[in-house]
């Protein structure tokens, strides 16, 4: 028997219709290449993407159409996101950071038609033009004042948009029509694209504000330290103008000095990102000796989060919010805001809880399972693969039958390649990807044990631990480390003995390494493949 309700489609711009209509206050402050800061309105932003759409029509824009992006955290990327998408046209952000053969393939692979570029990219678009299809159109992001001397047929962003009328009758249409593209950062083979829809973006907006309100509340003014073109900046673009959170956009810079500075000056109370960026904010704050004053909450996802850097902020006043998630998840899947009804706990135990990844956020289910597919209890001692079902995880990998044909187990749960248990009270605790899992003599040793013992030692600013190959053993750990003072580095005996206490000792690393810095992913990551090639021929001592 069906129900006897009215249906109408979930769709992305009614949530920028929302925020103008009901949010007055909201507004989205940009730091732009222009090299000022500038402010508009949740009502504003729907006049300009209704301008835009216009425009993206006299362009030829229609439904379907990938309308491509490079561009840094600004109002101009999140005008894009709506109008996009509003249009029922996809918008696909583009990682500037990819390689140019990957950001070729990609283009290519999800046959772009537009460009949309900050004018910080214009040098990366010139340098792959000859590469690109000749139909590409490209817009620059600026005025007509700032626009760049080019060789390149370039057009003018905001010229697109005067004259244009201030409504657009954005088209009614089923709620699972694609809306946003993400390519992962591919550390093996191609990048494998997420078409996210409607639906699924909305749902997923709804589900993480319900669920991090601390972060996404009326009035809140949140800093996305992760950018639009990681994953919809993990959804924040939607979330915070559904709550009428203020967007506080960093533009390109999002090193600790100017995190900190635009957190003061705009009164920053929450801020999400990858734990690289909160090293560069902790140093920042570790010299003036106190947080941005307004900060209550840093979200810290995309890999783990050290229990040092949670204890550090935590000391300081910052709440700290552990979250994990996937591109392919759009992205939040878990977070670990502590619920109520614990329980008295020490400062300990709150840390240990904190430092996993949390709780399943509504409507994702979890399952782990051992090597022949077989789920396991969740009693936080069975470990196994994880897999995730949820309306706001990909069915399939755009265009990609092949990846997708190895995503997904017999009853469509998606494989997500890490390994995990996970607590009778829900806490999923991520041991590692399962490809930097470091198998040691028919035992595994979970890179991110060592590497959480090792972060919290004085001497260590930030490490890695990766698998090197081994004659007896197979492989065995090497300890990477940043140190705080390159004239006083951690010995190996000073770690271990850091370790005594959590670890036994087989799985203590074998060497360390002392380095200027650590290699980065695409997405602001530490490049654990990077760092095993580098070190593939390492001899043990
Ligand atoms: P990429 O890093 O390749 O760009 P994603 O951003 O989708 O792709 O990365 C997802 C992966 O990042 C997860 O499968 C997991 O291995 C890791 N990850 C994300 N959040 C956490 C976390 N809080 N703790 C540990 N690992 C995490």
């Amino acid at each position: 028997m069906q129900g006897g309700m009215m249906h109408v489609p979930l769709r992305i711009i009614e949530i920028l219709r929302y925020a103008a209509e009901l949010h007055p206050a909201g507004e989205i402050v940009s730091v732009r290449t222009e090299g000022d800061l500038h402010r508009e309105s949740y009502a504003t932003a729907y006049r300009r993407a209704a301008q835009l759409a216009h425009g993206l029509a006299g362009l030829g824009v229609t439904h379907g159409t990938r309308v491509a992006t490079l561009a840094w955290n600004g109002y101009r990327h999140f005008e894009l996101y709506y109008a996009i998408s509003g249009m029922g046209a996809v918008c696909h952000t583009i990682n500037p950071r990819l390689s140019a053969e990957q950001m070729l393939y990609i283009i290519t692979h999800a046959q772009d038609r537009v460009l949309c570029v900050d004018t910080s990219f214009v040098p990366l678009v010139e340098a792959l033009a000859p590469q690109l299809p000749d139909d590409l159109v490209i817009v620059v992001l600026t005025d007509r004042a700032h626009m760049p001397d080019s060789a390149l047929d370039l057009l003018c962003y905001e010229e697109m948009l005067e004259g244009r009328p201030d409504t657009y009758d954005w088209p009614m249409m089923d709620e699972t029509t694609a809306a946003a593209l993400c390519y992962t950062s591919g550390t093996t083979g191609h990048p494998k694209g997420a078409l996210y829809s409607h639906r699924s973006t909305v749902l997923h907006a709804m589900t993480v504000a319900l669920t991090v309100p601390r972060s996404l509340h009326e009035g809140a003014r949140i800093l996305p330290g992760v950018p639009m073109f990681h994953v919809n900046s993990w959804g924040l673009a939607y979330a915070a103008p559904l709550v009428g959170a203020s967007l506080i956009m960093p533009g390109p810079r999002l090193d600790g000095a100017a995190l900190f500075e635009l957190m003061e000056a705009e009164r920053v109370t929450a801020s999400w990102g990858v734990p690289t960026v909160w090293l560069g904010l902790g140093a920042e704050i570790e010299n003036r000796g106190h947080a941005p004053a307004t900060l209550d909450q840093l979200a810290i996802g995309g890999s783990a989060a050290p229990r040092a850097m949670i204890s550090f902020f935590e000391t300081r006043g910052v709440d700290i919010c552990h979250a994990w998630g996937m591109t392919e998840m759009s992205p939040v899947g878990t977070q670990a805001q502590l619920p109520t009804g614990l329980g008295a706990l020490d400062d300990a135990e709150r840390l240990a809880l904190k430092s996993k990844q949390g709780r399943r956020l509504f409507g994702v289910d979890l399952k782990i399972v051992d090597a022949t597919g077989a789920t396991l209890p969740q009693d936080g001692i069975a470990t196994g693969e994880l897999f995730v079902r949820a309306n706001t995880v990909i069915a399939e990998y755009f265009d990609n039958a092949t990846a997708t044909s190895r995503a997904f187990d017999a009853e469509g749960w998606f494989g997500t390649g890490d390994v995990a248990s996970i607590d009778p009270d829900g806490f999923l605790y991520i041991r590692d990807r399962a490809k930097d899992l470091i198998k040691s003599g028919g035992e595994w040793i979970s890179s991110l044990d060592l590497e959480n013992i090792a972060m919290a030692h004085p001497k260590v600013a930030n490490c890695a631990v990766i698998a090197v190959p081994h004659p007896k053993w197979e492989e065995r750990p090497l300890l990477v480390v940043v140190p705080r003072d390159v004239a006083d580095p951690p010995g190996l005996d000073e770690i271990h003995a850091a370790m005594q206490d959590h670890l036994a000792r087989w799985q203590f690393p074998d060497a360390l390494e002392i380095v200027e810095d650590l290699p980065l992913t695409a997405t602001g990551k530490v490049s654990k493949l990077d760092l095993r090639r580098r070190y593939a021929g390492y001899g043990l001592p």
